[in-house]
């Protein structure tokens, strides 16, 4: 029978159409970086919220430009004092950074532009450059308005987005839940990575690497392990899925007399979406929800099958990644003739013009486990063509964050 499948970008489409969300929370904001907010978030003053000085010197009050002049220094304003007053056109007000300005002035001059002289017991200020009217302030709510809206709900917080939400006085903040996430690996020829393997073994690696991903997008993962046995496997995804939301298999989804998995989680009411995508490496990936409450991928086990599934599909679904991926140019002629969308790894770097550079990797496409230390991502090749030319730019999963 003949393996139906879907390309890769119905895959994708599938994956993301089944987003859905955990509910929210509220948390400190300390604890909210690259968190999900889940409210609108506005400006509670204006931005700045008063007639900021941006230099320290002296404020005036002034109609016209001028080039000379000589000005009485009447008192000093500090940033957090609340706003003095000149009490005449020709006196000053010595002003520092961050400062409200002066009342009834309305321009200032930086110290460098003055020269300071004293007669008596009076101080003077003599100005030595030409000055404007509104020279060096920072208009109250030029930046922002009072009820103008920040941040929009369903971004990613970012060092930027703390700052302003520190700003606006949000101490806490309202974030989407994240999924309990379980990594679940399968095949009776793994073994814990303390034990030395028996000749025919191999140690459990990829669940370590997708924890480490996982961690790298802020997410917190618990590692398990299941026989390729129908019962076991039946009964263990079923309490997994009753304590997680999302579960990331790896191996038995192939055509092996030992690959119970898909068939495991539709008996346990897991929907499938889709079964197989015209890809290399990853073609036997799999995918299903259950009551709007689970997320399941079941990935082939090849380590580099698991990883370029996981940075297609799983990272953006955790994600909700929206931005157009990111591209890189390939370095030299390749020729794929399947019809499948091919994830060449490869090993890419910013040149002096700035552009990202991909080098294919030897070995790529055949699940070679050595390249990965080189590997700096999949360049992903459309399944429509056959032949790539140097120059080409593909769009690029990056590993590295
Ligand atoms: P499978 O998809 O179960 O047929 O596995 C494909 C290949 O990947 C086999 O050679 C497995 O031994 C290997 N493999 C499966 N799971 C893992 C894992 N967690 N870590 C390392 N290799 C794995
Ligand atoms: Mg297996």
């Amino acid at each position: 029978m003949p393996l139906l499948m879907i390309p890769v970008q119905e895959a994708y489409r599938i994956i993301t159409a089944n987003r859905t969300n955990w509910g929210t929370e509220t948390i400190p904001l300390p604890l909210a970086s690259r968190r999900i907010l889940a409210e609108p978030i506005t400006a509670d003053r204006d931005f700045p919220p008063f007639d900021r000085v941006t230099m320290d010197g002296i404020a005036i009050a002034l109609e016209a430009p001028i080039t000379e002049g000589l000005f009485r220094m009447e008192a000093t304003q500090y940033a957090g004092e609340a706003p003095k007053l000149i009490t005449s056109r020709g006196s000053a007000i010595e002003v520092m950074t961050g400062a409200v300005l002066p009342s009834n002035t309305n321009t200032v001059i930086r110290y460098e532009d003055v020269t300071f002289s004293e007669y008596g017991n009076k101080r003077f200020a003599a100005l030595n450059a030409s000055v404007n009217p509104q020279q060096n302030v920072h208009h109250q709510g030029s930046d922002r308005q009072t009820g103008e809206v920040l941040l929009q709900p369903g971004i990613r917080l970012g060092s930027s987005e703390i700052g302003i939400l520190a700003s606006v006085g949000k101490a806490e903040v309202l974030v989407e839940k994240k999924p309990r996430i379980a990594i679940i690996s399968t095949g009776d020829e793994l073994v814990d990575i303390q034990v030395t393997p028996l000749p025919y073994q191999i140690r459990k690696s990829s669940g370590y690497q997708l924890a480490a991903a996982l961690q790298e997008m802020g997410f917190a993962s618990e590692l398990f392990h299941l026989p390729d046995h129908p019962e076991s496997l039946e009964n263990k995804l079923g309490d997994l899925l009753q304590n997680f939301e999302i579960l990331i298999l790896t191996g038995g989804v192939s055509a092996g007399k030992k690959d119970f998995v898909p068939a495991t989680l539709e008996k346990l009411g897991v929907q499938k979406q889709f079964h197989k995508v015209a890809q290399r490496p990853g073609k036997p990936v799999w995918f299903g929800v259950k009551s709007g409450k689970n997320a399941v991928f079941a990935l082939p086990g090849n380590p580099v099958s698991t990883f370029a599934c996981f940075l297609k599909y799983v990272r953006p679904y955790l994600l909700r990644e929206t931005l157009t991926p990111m591209k890189a140019v390939l370095s030299e002629r390749v020729v794929f003739k399947p019809e499948l969308t091919y994830f060449l790894t490869v090993a890419a770097s910013f040149n002096e013009e700035g552009r990202l550079i991909a080098n294919p990797l030897k070995g790529s496409g055949s699940g070679d486990f050595a390249n990965l230390l080189e590997c700096t991502g999949f360049l992903e090749l459309p399944a429509d063509r056959s032949e790539f030319e140097a120059g080409e730019v593909f769009s690029y999963l990056s590993f590295r964050s």
